[in-house]
């Protein structure tokens, strides 16, 4: 029957592990809407199965996205009902969707959001950091030179950083956050969160790379990192750095300088030699 109402577009969040984090309401929502959109219907069938859930899904992900969102805003435009799910967790949070939500409002269609498990949020919610303000910086680039820039641009924030990464990149990306925010700079790695294995653990950067190196385990599943915005403790370090970045340069070259002052003193090396163009 062709209706005069548009239908509505429900974002709906799934487990990031543990399966038992659906929540009832996502639940109802996935058996009573026309379609599901899904990121991959193969992965997401066994939770369908699970509960019951009898709808038919489509594939909506970043190779498709274009013809896939005419279509979903065509079947909500004649007033079907639409629920957009991603592979794990809350759908668009460094997964697809965002194309969809914005032509969905765009063609004044509300989108409602069923709220439940995001790695980020779980993450900050154990870490023991700041929460007060924050900022999720999603997956760093995968090459070393770019991700040093970024880690760079974020070095002086005051937030909490919240970070995605992939288990073969965890080395890498904590030894440069080691390097760039500096050695003593509070970190948090959250692996494998609801699952069997989920580990939290807590510690200044060099002490957190020097652990993950040393356990192969570590380097495994899934993970987010969080390490604490630059605050007056870093600052107290700055100062000090300062100092002997200034006292080394007087013999070394200023990028030696700086490298050693920042593993001296646990100042971020950017901060006492930032752009190498100067000094
Ligand atoms: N949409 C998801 C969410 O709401 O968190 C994130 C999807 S993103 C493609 C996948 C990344 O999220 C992983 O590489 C990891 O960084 C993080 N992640 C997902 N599940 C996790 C878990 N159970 N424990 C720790 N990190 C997780």
């Amino acid at each position: 029957m062709q209706t005069n109402q548009t239908g509505s577009l429900w974002v709906v969040a799934t487990p990031i592990g543990h399966r038992d984090d659906m929540s009832a309401r996502a639940i109802d929502t996935l058996r009573n809407v026309a379609v599901i959109a899904a990121e991959d219907t193969r992965h997401s069938r066994p939770l369908m199965i699970q509960h019951n859930i009898g709808t038919p899904l489509v594939a909506l992900h970043e190779h498709n996205e274009r013809e896939a969102v005419a279509a979903l805003i065509r079947r909500l435009e004649q007033g079907e009902s639409v629920a957009l799910i991603s592979d794990a967790g809350t759908p668009l949070i460094s997964d697809p969707g965002f194309r969809l939500v914005r032509a969905a409002r765009e063609a004044g269609i509300r989108c409602i959001p069923v709220p439940g498990a995001c790695a980020a949020i779980a993450a900050l919610s154990v870490a023991g950091l700041p929460s007060d303000r924050f900022v999720f910086e999603g997956f760093l680039p995968p090459k070393s030179a770019a991700r040093r820039t970024r880690l760079e641009e974020l070095a002086a924030d005051p937030r909490t950083l919240i970070f995605y990464e992939s288990s073969h990149r965890i080395v890498e990306s904590l030894t440069d956050m080691r390097d760039v925010f500096g050695a003593q700079r509070e970190a948090v790695l959250a692996r494998e969160l609801t699952k069997m294995f989920e580990t939290v653990l807590g510690e200044p950067l060099s002490e957190l790379v020097a652990r993950v190196v040393s356990d192969p385990n570590q380097q495994r599943g899934e993970c987010v990192i969080l390490v604490a915005g630059r605050g007056e403790e870093t600052d107290a370090k700055l100062a000090e750095g300062q100092r002997v970045f200034a006292l080394l340069r007087e013999e070394l070259p200023p990028a030696k300088a700086a490298k050693l002052a920042a593993a001296i003193t646990g100042a971020p090396r950017k901060l006492l030699y930032g752009d190498k163009g100067d000094g």
